[in-house]
């Protein structure tokens, strides 16, 4: 692995769809470890940009297993953000958003899309397993005022690029992503009229400074993409990036919210401490042979 560039920002990025389980504790554990090892900075978001599945008991229940856990977050030192609310909210970014996203369709780059998630299903031929590609099926279409409307109409940005996105990832080394080939052109408003995930978090992290983002590994294949759409938004300098092992449910699964038995809350009802949790996640991380137990103190030495 390859040491990030000191003083960095990075962030912690939960959305709040459900409880903290035992893989956003190994996420806090690199991104926490990495920025108390490299002098970096926390930023913590809540990415609740999809405003139907967000439920505020979701962000309170966050909050407090993160002050249980000890990890405190850094404010943001960008001039936009002098003393930037800690969290951050994509709630509150609307505004942002609107800019970015009129400053895109300034130039040309941004077209409405009618199609439902089947109809790109039926258009492409999508295996089990892969993700969809949408075609471009309603590229050139024009922005009829009577129909562009946000309840019905989604938004989508032209992807096309001269060359792949080549990235060198901190842990996996050296990538290459053809944004066109793997998703095509990017939803970045839904036909519900909320923001997309790719677009929020593009924007995001290009306004709050962040330039390394450390995340699992399950969001390798997006990279390429956000890394495009930064460009197109006007992003010279993208942030780095930083994929680190993902880990499983002890009996193979996939962990996700509905592993309760993993949730931090329930661990921390079952007795267990943030020092023999961090001991678990480095372990699982494989950043130690065992699960000794890890103060909040020595997640840095994790990475000497
Ligand atoms: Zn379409």
């Amino acid at each position: 692995m390859r040491a990030p560039t000191p003083g960095f920002t990075t962030r912690f990025a939960p959305a709040p769809t459900g409880a903290l389980h035992l893989g956003h504790a190994v996420n806090a554990l690199w991104v926490w470890g990495l920025a108390r090892r490299f002098g970096g900075r926390v930023v913590l978001r809540i990415e609740d940009h999809d405003r139907g599945r967000c439920r505020p008991a979701y962000e309170q229940g966050i909050l407090d297993d993160l002050d249980w856990l000890g990890l405190v977050p850094d404010g943001l030192t960008t001039d936009e953000f002098p003393a930037g609310p800690v969290p951050q909210r994509q709630s509150d970014n609307t505004v942002r958003y609107e800019t970015r996203l009129a400053e895109l369709d300034t130039r040309g780059l941004v077209y409405p899309c009618t199609c439902s998630r089947a109809e790109i299903a039926r258009a492409t031929e999508a295996h089990e397993g892969l993700e969809l590609t949408y075609l471009g099926t309603c590229r050139g279409r024009s922005k009829d005022p009577e129909r562009v409307d946000h309840e019905q109409v989604g938004l989508r940005v032209l992807m096309t690029g001269d060359a792949p996105e080549r990235f060198d990832d901190l842990r996996l080394g050296p990538q290459s992503h053809d944004p066109m080939t793997q998703c095509g052109d990017l939803l970045v408003r839904d036909r519900l009229g909320q923001w997309t995930y790719q677009f929020a978090v593009t924007v995001d992290d290009w306004e709050q400074g962040i330039d390394l983002v450390i995340r699992g590994e399950d969001l390798l294949a997006s990279t390429g993409r956000q890394l495009r759409l930064a460009r197109l938004l006007g992003r010279t300098t993208p942030p780095a990036f930083l994929h680190h092992p993902l880990i499983r449910h002890p009996d193979g699964r996939k962990l996700s919210k509905s592993s309760q038995d993993t949730g931090l809350a329930e661990l921390r009802a079952a007795g267990w401490t943030p020092t023999r949790l961090f001991g678990l996640a480095a372990q699982l991380s494989g950043l130690q042979a065992e699960p000794t137990p890890r103060p909040i103190a020595a997640l840095a030495d994790l990475f000497a």
